[in-house]
């Protein structure tokens, strides 16, 4: 029997009355109306589930839902007027039962200027199948773009080659371009994180082969600054905005190493929130604190011959310690993304010093005290101790 058969013997047995099973076959053969709310909730729930760092409008403008899952712009509509600004869910102006249309773009820059990846999905794709589809094209859109890259500049103090956009000017001096890993560095004078937070955004938000290391640049100040950067950051008088990872470092995009994860970061690829991050490694090496602790003490025997090696201070600094792991990872993204680069972890040798640390920390309001130890101990012992712990550091 066709479909159409079937749907007309329904018709004449609702029509004649008859029994509510036909009847019931009859409104399940009708088209199901799709909320485009439902959909865009649905699927911004579940890149939260899977680790990714969400921003959200929370309602559509001009017919379409907005969100930022990591470095995606995800929009959602109907086949419709691009003027419209009926909601997209309005019955008088759509029609329900159409499929939606769900376009995902990477880098965050408006369509059609030359994004390096567009995905579109039907709205009934189911959400988890839709984050699964993102990854996978996200992975290749960063490696594809990443393997285009032309190094024509140099970082100012190591030297290493880069694209010239993607090393940023961290002092007052726009002729002083750094690579993420001497930002921190001693021989840094007069740096000027309040302007570097504006540019990082800029960088990362437009260029999805961007080097991972500006994420730890970027936690190391949200961490070190804590909330209250976010007055800090609006009084510096720019008109853009600044993204809300300077308040929230958990939200700090993290581009993973390419190629195969250590168990702690299976499943991550291509990138994940810096909360996500933190958990799943400390979740796979709950004595990683420890371990750390322990490394100090036998560091500060070493150094100090006379000491009695019964140091009671703990100088592991819990507010940077996300950054250290940032830095530890990234690291190994960069070593992986950039083989004829220098090495991270040579760079991170003495690439945090007091004296930096200490200006940086003034300048962007941190309570931390950068003379007294803990900050430096934290990221210069922290660092390649994560780094060895997750398999990720430098093969001896
Ligand atoms: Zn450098």
């Amino acid at each position: 029997m066709t479909r159409n058969r079937k749907k007309k013997l329904a018709i004449r047995a609702e029509a004649d009355g008859g029994s509510y099973t036909e009847a019931a076959r009859l409104h399940a053969s009708t088209p199901q109306e799709i909320l485009t709310a439902d959909v865009h909730n649905r699927l911004m729930d579940a890149f939260k589930a899977a680790g990714w760092p969400v921003e959200n409008d929370g309602f559509p403008e001009y017919g379409t839902w907005t969100g930022w899952p990591g470095p995606v712009w995800s929009m959602l509509s109907r086949p419709q007027d691009w003027h419209s600004e009926a909601h997209p869910d309005d019955p008088d102006h759509y029609d329900l039962t159409a499929v939606p249309e769900l376009t995902l773009i990477t880098p965050k820059i408006p369509i059609n200027t030359g994004e390096a990846m567009v995905l579109r999905l039907p709205g009934t794709m189911p959400a988890a199948d839709v984050v699964r589809a993102v990854r996978e094209e996200l992975t290749r859109t960063r490696a594809a773009k990443v393997g285009e890259l032309v190094n024509n500049a140099a970082c100012s103090l190591c030297g290493d080659r880069y694209p010239a956009a993607h090393l940023l000017p961290s002092t007052d001096s726009d002729r002083l371009v750094l690579c993420p890993f001497c930002v921190f560095d001693g021989d840094i004078l007069g740096s000027h994180p309040l302007r570097l937070v504006y540019l990082i955004d800029e960088l990362t938000s437009e260029d999805v082969a961007a080097p991972a290391g500006w994420a730890a640049v970027t936690a190391l100040l949200a961490c070190a600054a804590g909330p209250a950067f976010r007055e800090r950051l609006e009084d510096v008088g720019v008109l853009q905005v600044p993204l809300s990872h300077w308040f929230d470092p958990d939200q700090v995009w993290v581009w993973l190493p390419p190629g195969d994860l250590p168990p702690a970061l299976q499943g991550l690829a291509p990138g994940t929130s810096l909360g996500t991050l933190v958990s799943a490694v400390e979740t796979a090496h709950p004595d990683l604190r420890d371990r750390f602790r322990a490394q100090v003490a036998a560091t500060l025997e070493e150094d100090e011959e006379d000491s009695d090696g019964e140091d009671p201070r703990d100088y592991l600094v819990e507010q940077l310690w996300p950054s250290a792991i940032c830095f530890a990872v990234t690291a190994a993204t960069q070593f992986r993304e950039r083989p004829d680069g220098h090495s991270p972890w040579h760079l991170l040798d003495d690439g945090f010093e007091e004296g930096n640390l200490s200006d940086h920390f003034d300048q962007i309001g941190s309570t931390l005290d950068a003379d007294s130890l803990g900050p430096v101990f934290t990221l210069s012992i922290g660092v390649p101790l994560i780094s060895e712990v997750l398999g990720l550091g430098p093969k001896p």
